[in-house]
């Protein structure tokens, strides 16, 4: 492998050369984008079903501090799919129990944690403090709040959201001009054979149920999504709507446009 900078030549250590050998071993990260990941700070909003790999996999590439919001306490019902969670810390806090997991999975990591919901000014400044954003909770006013703030923040966003066994996931680049959000594309790509918006089914998957590994599915996505973000590789999902049946496991993609009346990123 290349050393590619005297400067990841001194931070990266033997021992981080082993851990992340795999990563580094890909030609489009190396020693200089394992070294941008250990500088990365990334938002992980819910540490949920979609929380839970999005944060164990962000964990274990190197990403250098991971900002965990969640208000929650662990229960045993959440178990099932929020395998960041363990038996052992149910009635703890989410982002104390979280914690405890991903620095046993990589000490390297800085956790931040806050168990509470930001307010909207909160969750702006958050977002200016990171790279990225990821969005992992499981119901359309935190989305919505949460692609207001990452749109005044001009940070990127990886949305996800999963209810039975089907799952979703794109990225808005707010860091970019020109490209849609959240709010001015949801209900037309989310719309029923018929056209009608399906905004109720979405709405919250702890109250419809939600088979587990498809969280973890959609979770890994966006987890992968962030990291190609972070290193600037590949093709994002920008634009894009990922869309995942799990009971046929067919995979659509939405073309996004971006609607110029929205009302958080319209310009007319
Ligand atoms: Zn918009």
């Amino acid at each position: 492998m290349n050393v590619t900078t005297s400067a990841a030549k001194q931070l990266i250590n033997d021992e981080q050369l082993l851990r992340y050998s795999r990563q580094i071993f890909l030609p489009e990260i190396d020693v200089a984008g394992q070294q941008r990941l250990l500088d990365a700070k990334v938002l992980v909003l819910g540490l949920g079903g979609l929380g839970s790999p999005i944060s164990m996999y962000l964990a274990t590439s190197g990403v250098g501090q991971l900002v965990v919001v969640d208000p929650d306490q662990v229960e045993l019902s959440n178990l099932q799919r929020q395998i960041v969670h363990t038996s052992a810390t149910i009635g703890m806090e989410k982002v104390v129990s979280a914690k405890k997991m991903l620095n046993a999975l990589n000490p390297d990591v800085e956790i931040v944690a806050h168990n509470r919901i930001l307010s909207e000014e909160e969750l702006v400044g958050a977002a200016r403090e990171v790279d990225v954003v990821v969005d992992g909770t499981d119901n359309f006013a935190a989305r919505f709040a949460i692609n207001r703030a990452c749109h005044a923040a001009g940070t990127p966003l990886v949305s996800g959201a999963v209810v039975r066994m089907e799952g979703q996931v794109s990225v808005y680049r707010f860091d970019q001009s020109g490209g849609p959000c959240y709010n001015c594309l949801y209900q037309e790509a989310v719309a029923a054979p018929d056209g009608q918006p399906q905004q109720s089914s979405w709405q919250n998957c702890s109250e419809t149920g939600v088979l587990g590994s498809v969280a973890g599915i959609i979770g890994c996505i966006q987890a992968t999504e962030v990291v190609k973000l972070l290193l600037g590789i590949g093709e994002t999902l920008q634009g894009r709507l990922l869309l995942l049946d799990a009971r046929t496991m067919e995979w659509n993609t939405v073309r996004l446009k971006n609607d110029p009346q929205c009302t958080v990123c319209g310009t007319e």
